[in-house]
């Protein structure tokens, strides 16, 4: 494991006072960790530093080429005021690879978690404390040569930066309206959008904006080849309960991002004793099913939301609300039951959490 240095800032910043107005990802902690990657040396220089701008040649390959990728996840504050983190070595390796796929060094996760822990026992202090509040942790890998020719980058820097979030629902889980994308698509089999790459957001956007324009909360994805199977809603994968009783969802493609919430929630409707399947999923299919009231719920599910009900889904011109439009039974009794082992409150019968 790589030596880790410490060098802490002689000013810290004050804390936010009000944690019922925190929002996500605006305000950082005191410090950061870092590292360096160069082809000869390997990962080296690995650093616990004050927070800080970084320095980037105007050449700077991830300014052109982006070759970066990124992870997701938080710390938790137990009710006895511990720390906690969630699945936090599935968040590395799934990290290692997007980077080897987008042609990035393989991280050295050992080191990175380590550096990950020593940074959070530093920074304790800015994990809030209200309910559904937590501290973001956002590792970020990207390419620093300095050269416009197309090329793998032989430099690289990985750092993590934390940001204390707000409750993403203050009121209880809010179902939302989405809006089937029939004409741009977000990934497609072969591509990158099974990795967490930042350019993948850039390819979202613009039908994020358009759907948003319209009154949507969220774009459903559909395959980028048939425009006609089921990917992914927003940053979040997407599941459908049927007849109350069994859980599906799209079956891993190439272009969908495997989500760690996806996975667990899997886990958990199986330990629940429900049906669970991974299917290819036809749009016109699904619209049918609902249509039909054979599909109850639907929600996506990602780490900043954990589940995020569906209300409706509008595609061609026509609305299709899930159920009574609320919030379906499957889904709350899977967010109450993630939320609880996360925060502590709930045994993890899985083994999903790492002490702080
Ligand atoms: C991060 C992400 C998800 C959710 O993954 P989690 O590990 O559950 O947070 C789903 N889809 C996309 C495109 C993502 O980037």
């Amino acid at each position: 494991m790589l030596p880790i240095s410490k060098n802490l800032a002689a000013t810290l910043k004050e804390k936010p006072k009000d944690e019922s107005k925190l929002g996500f990802g605006a305000i950082f902690t005191d410090h950061m960790f870092m590292c360096d990657y160069e082809t000869e040396k390997g990962w080296h220089n690995a650093r616990i530093a004050p927070y800080a701008p970084l320095q980037l040649d105007p050449a700077c390959a991830v300014l052109h080429y982006s070759q970066s990728v990124f992870e997701g996840l938080k710390c938790y504050r137990r009710e006895d005021g511990g720390l906690q983190l969630f699945r936090v070595k599935d968040n590395f390796k799934r990290m290692n690879h997007s980077a080897l796929r987008l042609g990035m060094p393989e991280l050295d996760i050992e080191s990175f978690t380590q550096g990950l822990i020593e940074l959070l026992r530093v920074e304790q202090d800015w994990v809030p404390h209200q309910p559904g509040t937590s501290l973001y942790i956002r590792p970020t890998l990207i390419a620093t040569d300095s050269k416009l020719s197309v090329h793998a980058s032989h430099s690289y820097l990985f750092y993590i930066i934390l940001s204390p979030v707000g409750a993403y629902y203050k009121g209880g889980l809010a179902p939302n309206d989405i809006y089937i994308e029939d004409e741009y698509v977000r990934a497609v089999r072969g591509g990158i959008g099974e990795t967490k790459a930042g350019a993948n957001y850039a390819a979202s956007l613009l039908a994020g904006i358009v759907a948003g324009d319209k009154g949507y909360a969220q774009v459903l994805w559909l395959d980028g080849v048939e425009r006609r199977y089921i990917e992914e809603v927003g940053a979040m994968n997407i599941l459908f309960v049927y007849e109350g009783k069994k859980v599906v969802t799209p079956k891993l493609s190439g272009s969908i991002l495997p989500g760690i919430t996806r996975d667990s929630v899997l886990k958990l409707a199986k330990h629940f004793g429900y049906e669970v399947a991974e299917e290819r999923m036809d749009v016109n299919q699904v619209l049918d099913d609902i249509k039909s009231g054979k599909i109850t719920e639907s929600f996506g599910s990602g780490t900043a939301a954990v589940i995020s009900p569906v209300k409706s889904f509008a595609f061609k011109g026509k609305d299709y609300q899930v159920g009574d439009g609320g919030i379906g039974p499957i889904s709350q009794k899977l967010y109450d039951t993630l939320t609880g082992i996360q925060y502590g409150r709930l045994e993890d019968p899985m083994g999903w959490i790492v002490k702080v």
